[in-house]
């Protein structure tokens, strides 16, 4: 298992709608192993593959250090979709792309979802509170979105700063990060 570099904002392959996972391949179980190590490793509770570089429809999560989910089994969720929302709730977000900004999201409090699990079987469950927040954070990243779009204007602005900064790669984790000159992409070939 190996731990991976972190993609922050505002990387190309984060802000790309991923692909949609086919066949269940031994690079996919590398992978979900790899995505696990690399969250527990940040301290994470859930890990979008694009915010590892790989631009796949697939997520993991592990709420199972939270008291009230103790018995949860770690969730690997592939091609999900959100099939129902109900409420709403105000909650403060933390990414693993944007470290240092935390900000509340007003989203809804629980919903329905079908995904695929790591090893190609169809699930589909209902979740709230915690659980339902982290989904749909994650699910988000697998659209290209992150929480802070959201946002309002006025708070976003107040965020600039630190954005502009984190673009150049001016930023700290206390887990690895992948450098701004590896996203940035191939260069096109020369034009005259
Ligand atoms: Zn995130």
């Amino acid at each position: 298992m190996s731990i991976l570099p972190i993609y922050t904002f505002d990387q190309p392959v984060l802000r790309k709608e991923t692909k949609q996972i086919t066949e269940d391949t031994d690079s996919l179980q590398h992978l979900v192993d790899d995505m696990f190590a690399t969250m527990r490793n940040a301290n994470g509770i859930g890990l979008a593959a694009n915010q590892i570089g790989k631009s796949l429809a697939l997520t993991v999560i592990d709420l199972s250090d939270f008291e009230e989910y103790k018995h949860f089994e770690p969730l690997v969720l592939i091609n999900p979709v959100i099939t129902d929302t109900h409420g709403e709730s105000v909650f403060e977000e933390g990414c693993l792309s944007l470290p240092g900004i935390r900000e509340e999201v007003v989203r809804p409090d629980a919903i329905g979802i079908k995904f695929l699990d790591r090893y190609m079987r169809e699930v589909e469950i209902e979740a709230d509170k915690l659980l339902a927040r982290v989904i749909q954070h994650e699910v988000d990243h697998l659209h290209g979105k992150y929480f802070i779009d959201y946002l309002s204007a006025f708070k976003m602005s107040l965020l600039k700063g630190k954005l502009n900064k984190m673009k150049k790669g001016e930023m700290e984790a206390d887990y690895p990060l992948a450098p701004p000159s590896d996203h940035k992409g191939k260069k096109g070939p020369v034009a005259f």
